[in-house]
Formats: C-alpha cells, sequence, structure tokens
C-alpha cells in the first residue's frame, strides 16, 4: 500500500516506495542493505518537523519510533545511551527519573534526538552550543549497510561530520550523550521597546543563561524571555493554568489571530499590535524540559539564519523593517536567539559566536517572496540557513560560508559513496 508522509507544517510530502519502522540496528542494516541491492535511496524521518524536504525520498522511508529505548545511564558521569528514534519529550522524562537533563532545548519538544541533532537544532543561550554538542559517540548505519560508531576518540573529524550530518552519512541508531545534572529555571517574559531591547541585547545575553526575544512588524512592542537557573524549588503550574496559557492563549487566541490576519490582510499591522500588547509579564520556577518547550498548535513555515554576533543589531532592524514595509503579509513575530560557537562542521553556529533570527508565516499565506527578501538580507551578513527551516541555498552558495564543508564532503564519500542517502534536498545543498 501507497503511504504519504507529510511533514508537520504542511508544505512538503512524498510517497516512499517503502516506508519502515525498524527495531533494531540489524533491521536497520537489513533495509539499508536490501535498497542497496534494489538500487533504492534510503532517508530516516524523525517527527517530520523539519521545514524542508530534508527527510523526503520516493525510495526507502524509515522511521526509527521504535527504536525509542534509553540503553544505559551513568549518572555519576552524566553519559547517556538512547536509541536514535527516542524523542525530546520522552528523553526529558526518562532524564528527570535519573536526576539528569539536557543543558538546552528548543521551544518544542516533539522532535526525534537524531532529527533535531543531524539538523543543528538550537535553543537560546550566548554560553550554550546547538543541542548535538551533547553528542559523545553515535551509531550509524553507513551506504554499505555496516555499524559504525563514531567518537572524538575514534576519529574527531568523523565525529565532527557525524553531529550535524543531514542524514547524509547514514542512518543513526543510538548516541551517547552527556548530560547535565537536573535543573530548575526561574523564568521571566516580560514587554520591553525595540531601543530598549537592541540597546541592552549584548548584555542581557552575557547576563542569563537563557535569553530571546520576539519582535513584532508594524510595533515598537517586543517581548523578552529570559530564563536562569535557580536553587529555588520547582513550583509546576496547575493543569488548568498549564491549558490556560498554552493552549488557550498561545495557541487557540493566537490561531484566532492568525485566522483574522489570512483572512482580512489589511489588519495585519492592527492584529500585530493587539497580539504584542496582549503578551504580558509573567514568572515561572520549574524543572528545565517544562519551561523550555511548549504545545505548538498553529502551524507556520519558517525560515531561521544563523549570523555573525557583531551584526545582529543591523540585521534585525532590516528584518523588522521589512516585515513591516507592507510588501508582505507578516502576522507573526520574529524570533531572535543567541548561541555559542561551535565545531561541528555543518554547525550553522560554526567557529563563531551566533545570533538566529527566524521569520514565520501562517500556514496557506504566501511565505516565498518574504523568505527570499529575508535570506537577501541574510546574505549581507554571511548567514547561515538552519538545515531544517526553509531557504534557497545551494551547495555553490554555501561551501565558501563553511570552513568546513570540503572535509563534511570528503567524510560524506567515505560513509556513503555510492549515495544510498541521497534526496533532492542533499543534491541543493551539498551537491551530488
Ligand atoms: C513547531 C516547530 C518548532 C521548532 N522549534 C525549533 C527550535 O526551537 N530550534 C531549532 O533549532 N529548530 C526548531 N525546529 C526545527 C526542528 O527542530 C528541526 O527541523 C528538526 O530537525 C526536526 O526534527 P525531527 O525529529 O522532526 O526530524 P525530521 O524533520 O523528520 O528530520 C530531520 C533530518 O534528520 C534526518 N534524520 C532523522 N532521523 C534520522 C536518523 N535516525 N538518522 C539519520 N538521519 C536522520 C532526516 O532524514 C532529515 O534530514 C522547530 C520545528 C517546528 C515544526
Amino acid at each position: 500500500m501507497t503511504q504519504v508522509f507529510t511533514n508537520w507544517a504542511g508544505v512538503e510530502s512524498c510517497t516512499p516506495s517503502e516506508y519502515l519502522r525498524p527495531h533494531t540496528t540489524e533491521e536497520v542494516q537489513a533495509a539499508v542493505t536490501a535498497a542497496g541491492k534494489a538500487g533504492r535511496a534510503v532517508r530516516a524521518v524523525g517527527a517530520g518537523h523539519s521545514f524542508t524536504s530534508t527527510a523526503m525520498t520516493d525510495g526507502t522511508l524509515l522511521s526509527l519510533e521504535n527504536m525509542n529505548r534509553v540503553l544505559d545511564v551513568d549518572t555519576s558521569s552524566g553519559l547517556t545511551r538512547v536509541e536514535a528514534g527516542i524523542t525530546l519529550h520522552d528523553l526529558n522524562h526518562r532524564l528527570a527519573e535519573h536526576g539528569l537533563a539536557l543543558e538546552n532545548l528548543g521551544d518544542v519538544d516533539v522532535q526525534s534526538i537524531a532529527g533535531a541533532t543531524q539538523t543543528g537544532t538550537h535553543g537560546t543561550g550566548a554560553g550554550l552550543r546547538n543541542l548535538s554538542a551533547s553528542i559523545e559517540s553515535l551509531e550509524i548505519v553507513s551506504g554499505d549497510g555496516s555499524v559504525v560508531e563514531v567518537s572524538a576518540e575514534s576519529d574527531p573529524n568523523d565525529w565532527r561530520a557525524a553531529r550535524v550530518g543531514l542524514g547524509a552519512l547514514g542512518i543513526v541508531t543510538a548516541a551517547t550523550l552527556r548530560l547535565a545534572p537536573s535543573f530548575v529555571l526561574h523564568g521571566v517574559d516580560r514587554p520591553s521597546t525595540m531601543a530598549e531591547v537592541l540597546d541592552g541585547m549584548d548584555r542581557l545575553a552575557a547576563g542569563n543563561d537563557h535569553f530571546e526575544f520576539y519582535l513584532f512588524p508594524h510595533s515598537d512592542r517586543v517581548q523578552t524571555r529570559v530564563n536562569n537557573r535557580t536553587e529555588r524549588p520547582a513550583k509546576p503550574r496547575t493543569r488548568v493554568a498549564e491549558w490556560l496559557n498554552d493552549i488557550v492563549l498561545l495557541n487557540r487566541a493566537f490561531g484566532l489571530t492568525q485566522g483574522v490576519a489570512k483572512r482580512f490582510p489589511s489588519r495585519i499591522p492592527a492584529v500585530n499590535r493587539f497580539v504584542a500588547r496582549a503578551w504580558g509579564t509573567s514568572e515561572r520556577f520549574d524543572v528545565s524540559y517544562r519551561i523550555f518547550a511548549s504545545p505548538r498548535l498553529v502551524r507556520f513555515v519558517e525560515m531561521e539564519y544563523a549570523i555573525p554576533r557583531p551584526h545582529a543589531r543591523e540585521a534585525i532592524t532590516a528584518v523588522h523593517a521589512l516585515a513591516s514595509s507592507g510588501r508582505f503579509d507578516v502576522s507573526f513575530p520574529i524570533e531572535v536567539r543567541f548561541v555559542a560557537p561551535d565545531d561541528a562542521l555543518l554547525s550553522p553556529a560554526w567557529g563563531r559566536e551566533t545570533c538566529y533570527i527566524a521569520v514565520h508565516i501562517y500556514r496557506g499565506m504566501e511565505w516565498e517572496p518574504y523568505f527570499r527578501a529575508v535570506e537577501e538580507i541574510m546574505d549581507s551578513f554571511d548567514g547561515r540557513p538552519h538545515w531544517g527551516k526553509r531557504h534557497f541555498q545551494t551547495a555553490a552558495t554555501l561551501a565558501p560560508r563553511y570552513e568546513g564543508f570540503e572535509r563534511f564532503l570528503a567524510v560524506r564519500d567515505r560513509f556513503d559513496p555510492g549515495r544510498r542517502f541521497a534526496n533532492p534536498y542533499l543534491e541543493a545543498v551539498l551537491g551530488p
């Protein structure tokens, strides 16, 4: 039976010739070997939360949702071995039982650990790298079906390639992660103004464990979010308070405003000013993963760029002016985050203090002209796109932005000389 696979945003889909859900590394090996004999490509998919076609194939699609176990936990070193299909949500809960936690997270937790790390998924924190930085070693089924364990000890270059590997080196079947002891965060959301935030941005990024902010097109208002580690005990919200805030306010009410924006685009400036004013001050004390992630029920399409921190002010100002220019229908806020320099070869934060700027368009509205215009701004700041979010770059435009690009391609040639894991997305961004 043919099965269509569609991503979360609903903007990419594929009809794989087979869609398998292996339970073991041996079953993954068998699938890769069989696909090789039949001349089919193979891709793995996590939660389908990439906005690009990075996971798509008309060959064999593997979901590792049945490979979702925690295999081993060493609480003294924090080293934990997991199967690659475990979701961040399940991982967080299993780790909490052992007093461990990921030191940072993005704003949702539904991704698989392999899917999230292969595209360089990140949270915010000027002193913290993206999620893949916690990987000590990876088990990968490479193009000929053999199993390789990649770590800094086995080969530092392969390890730097494999941590953010775009699924180009093989199917990741397990990972050893180095984790932090569980911690509680003090989270404060509060409104501010553009001038205040842009003037204080470097201080706020340096002075808080996690700092991010949202700018509203057509408005001077900015919503800031700071999360800092605290010794105070967690005080989780009641279920009702959680539902009211996360579902009713952040999703249902926000979704209603987006519906109005889509139906009456001329009202978008007023809608944005209304949403900006409605987002007030709040304070929480809770375990890290409950503060970092929340449900996202309103669907959208997203582009996100990593630029050098020194250009942050100029780039943010330019994107805000573009989104407010009236040339495009932009009803979503612009999100700004900060990440430490990274050493994974294809990490968008490779080798530089990074500011991430993300733009969104409500599902069903036209996104391409706006994203192309934003990309032009990002190009002028040597921006590197998030691999899981929309962009229009090619291997030719990306290679000069990554010092390790050729090194990555050389590792790909060794792991997958026959291009078993190729798809049109990888051909575009890495070449044949
Ligand atoms: C609502 C929403 C919120 C988001 N928030 C953030 C955020 O805060 N920060 C951020 O950086 N990103 C964010 N993202 C982007 C998201 O984290 C990435 O696109 C991530 O890669 C999605 O993970 P996934 O498990 O869905 O993987 P998929 O999208 O299914 O796959 C991603 C890539 O990984 C490959 N892959 C998957 N599993 C394996 C495997 N076992 N072996 C080898 N390759 C594999 C796929 O082939 C594909 O190339 C968000 C996306 C959405 C939709």
